[in-house]
């Protein structure tokens, strides 16, 4: 699987994780899906209700307006991110929401801003590739 992120949308992601260190951030990325290819077109900075360093909550108000946004665009909620302390990978709660939550899910290292995108096809925890584009 593949998910296309432009350059503008990687460096927002990145400025959002810094911004929020040591607490958890939380994007959306809006776009759609064409021939297995996730592209991105739009990113939504939401608020860690938990604001905490070790797990995320979103608003169901925010995620409301999220879906809202996306439908007046024509576009859908293709990935979600969250920031990591450690390694980018995902946590045994983030397996239990991405099962919830079918989106690509792209998580990136505080430390270092590295990031890596994975997906749950049926059960089986699957790595994307991120390619950026301009
Ligand atoms: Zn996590």
């Amino acid at each position: 699987m593949i998910i296309k992120i432009p350059r503008n949308i990687l460096d927002e992601i990145l400025n959002n994780v810094s911004k929020n260190k040591p607490i958890e951030a939380v994007s959306f990325i809006l776009g759609y899906e064409k021939n297995g290819i996730y592209v991105a077109r739009e990113i939504i900075n939401v608020k860690n209700s938990l604001n905490s360093a070790s797990e995320f909550y979103v608003d169901p108000n925010d995620l409301l307006n999220i879906y809202k946004k996306a439908e007046e665009n024509g576009m859908q909620i293709v990935a979600i991110v969250h920031s990591h302390q450690g390694l980018p990978v995902p946590s045994a709660t983030d397996i239990k929401y991405m099962k919830l939550n079918p989106y690509v899910w792209i998580i990136v290292s505080m430390t270092d801003l590295k990031l890596q995108a994975y997906k749950l096809n049926e059960e089986k925890l699957e790595t994307v590739n991120i390619i950026i584009s301009l």
